[in-house]
């Protein structure tokens, strides 16, 4: 008992250090945004290993077969992680960049209509997944993957952000059975 409370207590501390190094930037990319920036927390080799051995400790021995990471915050930690998991890294695009045949997901931005896309034969009915991406906000970039992820028939899906902007209330736009994770919160 105490050598789990002693852990949780020590990952707290950590995530606290993680958290102070990422950097706010008022008004980017345009005014009223605060924009965290992720470039202050990946430069430190000590917080890197720190953010995959986290993430490793998470999702070890769930059974992930492959780390869906989403353009392009998502492409930093997600290959990280899969290699620690021993699973498959998978990207969901911009469209026009995946060269062979897709599937897309519309949704509506702050300013807009935005699609992205994923291979249509990236993930089979035996995968179990783990949807990664940077930052949670209105949860609109999420759920488009999400649904792109389903659209393959998965067995299971798993949910994970770096950072959540809690105020937004982006996770209750998923559905209850699905686990939403963040580690940093703002
Ligand atoms: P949303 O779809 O509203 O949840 O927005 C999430 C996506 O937009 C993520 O891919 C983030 O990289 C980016 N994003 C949104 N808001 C911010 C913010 N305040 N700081 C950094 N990135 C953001």
């Amino acid at each position: 008992m105490f050598h789990v409370e002693h852990c949780k207590s020590v990952r707290k501390m950590s995530v606290e250090n993680l958290k102070k190094a990422v950097r706010n930037i008022p008004d980017f990319p345009i005014p009223g945004i605060q924009f965290k920036d992720i470039t202050t927390l990946f430069q430190s080799a000590d917080h890197l290993k720190e953010l995959s051995d986290i993430l490793f400790n998470t999702y070890k021995g769930r059974g992930i077969t492959k780390v869906v990471g989403i353009e392009s915050r998502g492409f930093f930690m997600g290959p990280a992680v899969a290699i620690k998991l021993g699973a498959g890294f998978v990207p969901i695009r911009k469209p026009g960049k995946l060269p062979y045949k897709v599937i897309e997901e519309r949704y509506t931005k702050e300013y807009g209509e935005d699609a992205i896309q994923i291979h249509e034969d990236a993930l089979t009915p035996d995968d179990i997944v783990l949807i990664h991406d940077d930052l949670l906000a209105t949860g609109g970039t999420m759920v488009a993957a999400y649904k792109l992820v389903k659209k393959l028939g998965v067995k299971e899906v798993y949910i994970n952000f770096l950072i959540e902007l809690e105020e937004l209330e982006g996770r209750k736009q998923f559905p209850e059975e699905v686990e939403v994770l963040s580690m940093i919160k703002f």
